[in-house]
């Protein structure tokens, strides 16, 4: 990567990471070790869960998530349209159907009343995305799903360490009390990383041994759950399951990650902050709303006011790209992706909040290896930008 290019996310690796790697390279098990349940533990630790179970990736996590909550065919889940494909995808590969709820537009997280509307007799989960490390309201959420009977699985992906309000208590996400169970991810854009991982957690003993035989084939060897014994090397296959391991040493470098988390959410804060505190100055640009509770910022997203620019966003975006400055559009609505449209006969117009968000959003660099002085070349750059544009 050249020297000024600032992408929208990016991974800090030191040198204990490195040496966390390449001691269990030269003394450990590769896989099946040990390390995997010592990362587990840590990261049920430190958000306040029983259970950890790590996996390849978080769109694994998702589901394994799905295959525990018995999500299938004839079944409905209610998600957010503003997030990654594999939210969704995870419901369609166990042969239910996606279903979206519309955003509301000053959290960017999926609505209330647009998830109510949504239930039907077939509604079996929801899944609700902390877009950004924003946290979605789950107290109101898992009283929707109480009275409707419906399962809550938290894509968590851009949002550990982030925390809400729940009657004035503070609740860290992956507790799992508003849920059965809380999906992370620890790709090199998210706040932590072991290179490919996910993990899912939960508190619930019914779900866990779900998801460890969803994680390794479907095979259990523990004696407690076979319905017979013929010996020392006997297992069975209980269920289709998946090989959706991670690797001992990918684990080491989430274990050493997991130390520095703390410091990297702080900073990521801060460079919110930053941001908010010079565009919300400028007329033509919409930030990110920040809660009370802390939040573990994993995007920063900036919408343009179109109506005040005399451009599209695209023009932007390509006049940022070409000031050196990596930023992405994050996302797509999915119900527009023609897998969706195609299977699940989605249209434009369906959810016009998340349709409005998308045609103005863009994020900006965020990453805790920032410079103060990369943060500057960001606040200036887009201001002089917008102030082209201006009408
Ligand atoms: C990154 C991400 C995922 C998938 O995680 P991978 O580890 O890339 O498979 C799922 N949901 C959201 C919202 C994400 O941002």
């Amino acid at each position: 990567m050249s020297n000024d290019w600032l992408p929208y996310g990016w991974h800090w690796l030191d040198d204990d990471d490195i040496a966390a790697v390449t001691k269990i390279l030269r003394h450990g098990h590769l896989t099946q070790g040990e390390t995997i349940a010592e990362f587990e533990q840590a990261v049920a630790a430190f958000c306040g869960a029983k259970y950890a179970i790590a996996v390849a990736n978080g769109t694994a996590a998702l589901h394994c998530a799905a295959f525990a909550a018995g999500v299938g065919p004839g079944d409905e889940a209610i998600t957010s349209p503003i997030t990654f494909a594999a939210t969704a995808n995870c419901i369609a590969y166990q042969g239910g159907r996606p279903v979206f709820a519309d955003i509301d537009p000053s959290t960017r997280n999926i609505a209330l009343d647009e998830i109510e509307r949504r239930i039907t007799k077939n509604t079996r989960a929801i899944l609700p995305v902390h877009f950004a490390g924003r946290c979605c309201d789950m107290p109101a959420i898992a009283a929707i799903a109480q009275e409707h009977d419906l399962v809550v699985i938290e894509d968590a992906a851009h949002a550990i360490g982030s925390e809400y309000s729940d009657h004035g208590k503070i609740r860290r996400v992956g507790e799992c009390i508003h849920s059965a169970m809380v999906v992370l991810s620890f790709h090199p854009v998210k706040h932590i990383t072991t290179g490919e991982g996910g993990i899912i957690l939960t508190n619930d003993d019914a779900l866990y041994e779900r998801l460890l035989l969803c994680r390794s084939h479907g095979i259990t060897k523990d004696k407690k759950r076979l319905q017979k014994n013929e010996g020392p090397w006997y297992y069975e296959m209980q269920a289709l399951g998946y090989n959706y391991r991670l690797t001992d040493f990918q684990c080491a470098l989430g274990l050493s990650q997991l130390k520095k988390l703390p410091g990297f959410i702080e900073r990521r804060a801060e460079i919110v902050r930053r941001y908010n505190a010079a565009f919300g100055e400028i007329e033509s640009l919409i930030t990110p709303h920040l809660p009370a509770s802390r939040t573990a910022w994993h995007l920063y997203v900036l919408e343009f006011d179109l109506a005040r620019l005399d451009c599209d966003r695209r023009r932007i975006f390509e006049e940022l790209r070409e000031r050196k400055l990596g930023v992405q559009v994050h996302y797509i609505p999915v119900h527009l992706q023609p897998y969706y449209r195609e299977t699940f006969g989605a249209r434009a117009g369906d959810y016009p909040n998340a349709e409005r968000y998308y045609e103005r959003a863009i994020s900006l660099p965020l990453y805790p290896r920032m410079s103060d002085g990369d943060v500057e070349r960001v606040m200036a750059t887009v201001i002089e930008v917008v102030k082209r544009h201006r009408k």
